[in-house]
């Protein structure tokens, strides 16, 4: 008998709350991480009021925010500016997101997995699937002597995020035609922090992302057409980067004070389609599902909602040993985001074109109901959304 029911491949926010969901139902979790945790990752570090309620629901507490025990910002709205074109929403009332260190939020909820009961390996990197004909059966992964170990389960979730392991060694990755990259960093120092996510858009493609998130610092993350992004100097980086910033002109001012903490951390391109596809013992979970463009901010949202949603699905799937279940998980999963992830695509091709999107963000911002709808859609503000902690049971 195998001694973990399901292995979790990666200790993000898709992880580590699959991870909580399902030991919290007497699933028998493994959770396999490369990196020691705290790590860093790039990130533009605001969870937005869907990503709040969710973590809400999957930790037990009614206003997670409060729960942290590091620091955060509330984030109220958010604000986008091209030239002089200017789009400003709030988010509905009570509804907040939060501005952090993604390193401490992730830590957090993978020692909530802990606590529930899921086993967590650090510095353990899975190479590879185990296939036992067209099953997945367990992970190859190399311990932190680096000694590698086989390890088997009825079902491995692929949550190691956009550069998935899972999703390449099962043939379902492809690569997106959008290419981007960017510098992410944390500034002190910055001037005007307004508990908004501040969006500045210059019509060429770069974006910049700022946002609050606590003890003064913010988050500052700049993106760029990826042959642009190549050819900036890599000696010093973090001049580079606040002086692609400051070039921006409502920036000058309020970076002209603003330093660099910690350095700059560079990812991208960012466009990782992955196909549709049925494999039994296996299931992608977040980024490793697919992921498109960080603009609107949405990714620590869906990694965690996708858990939510597969968490009774797996115990199902345990339960009856039928791999119907993750069927029908994934016919959810795609129709709750459909229509978020066309918006998506619409608003970065928009983004690319500055007399398009200057116009789109001036009538949007004449009507509050389109502004309000939009903050909503963006926000992904919960609506009643209940999460059903499933149990396992003897099938
Ligand atoms: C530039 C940028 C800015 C962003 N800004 C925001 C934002 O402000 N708000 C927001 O909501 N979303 C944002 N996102 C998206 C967000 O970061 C992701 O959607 C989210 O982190 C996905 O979570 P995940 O659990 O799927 O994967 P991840 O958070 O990427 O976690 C994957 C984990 O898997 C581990 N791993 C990888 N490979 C292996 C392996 N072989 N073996 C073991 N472990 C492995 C990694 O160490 C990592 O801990 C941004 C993305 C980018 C690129």
């Amino acid at each position: 008998m195998n001694r973990y029911d399901v292995i979790v491949v990666g200790a993000g926010p898709s992880g580590s709350a699959s991870a909580k969901l399902l030991a919290a139902g007497g699933v028998r979790v493994l959770m396999l991480d490369a990196e020691a945790f705290p790590r860093r990752k790039p990130c533009g570090e605001s969870l937005n009021p869907g990503a709040v309620a969710a973590l809400g629901r999957i930790t037990g507490h009614s206003h997670a925010r409060e729960a942290f025990d590091f620091p955060s910002s509330p984030i109220q709205g958010w604000k986008v500016s091209s030239g002089r074109a200017l789009l400003e929403a709030v988010y509905p009332e009570g509804q907040y997101g939060a501005g952090c260190r993604r390193e401490q939020v992730d830590l957090w909820l993978a020692e909530q997995a802990s606590r529930a009961g899921a086993v967590f390996e650090q510095r353990t990197k899975v190479e590879r699937l185990i296939w036992e004909g067209e099953r997945a059966a367990g992970v190859i992964a190399r311990s932190p002597e680096g000694k590698p170990m086989s390890i088997r389960a009825s079902l491995v979730i692929g949550s190691d995020g956009l550069r998935s392991v899972v999703a390449r060694n099962a043939k379902v990755n492809r690569y997106g035609s959008l290419r981007k990259a960017a510098f992410t960093a944390r500034l002190n120092g910055v001037r005007g922090l307004n508990g908004r996510v501040e969006l500045f858009t210059a019509g060429d493609g770069k974006v910049i992302g700022l946002a609050p998130i606590g003890a003064g610092l913010a988050n500052m993350t700049v993106v760029l057409g990826s042959a642009k992004a190549a050819s900036l100097a890599v000696k010093d980086l973090s001049g580079v980067v606040l002086g692609e910033a400051r070039a921006v002109p409502e920036l000058t001012e309020r970076l002209r004070d603003a330093e660099i903490e910690d350095g700059v951390l560079t990812c991208g391109p960012f466009d990782r389609p992955v196909i549709p596809h049925d494999i039994a013992g296996m299931l992608l979970l977040g980024d490793a599902a697919g992921y498109y463009d960080p603009l609107t901010g949405q990714g620590i949202y869906r990694a965690l909602r996708s858990a939510e949603l597969a968490a009774p699905a797996i115990v199902r799937m345990l339960q009856t040993r039928s791999h119907e279940p993750l069927r029908q998980y994934r016919m959810d999963q795609q129709a709750e985001f459909a229509a978020g992830t066309r918006l998506q695509h619409i608003i970065e091709r928009l983004s690319r074109q500055p007399i398009l999107w200057r116009s789109a963000l001036r009538i949007v911002g004449t009507s509050s109901l389109l502004t309000n709808k939009l903050a909503g859609i963006i926000g992904d503000c919960p609506k009643e959304t209940n999460t059903c902690i499933p149990v396992m049971k003897s099938p």
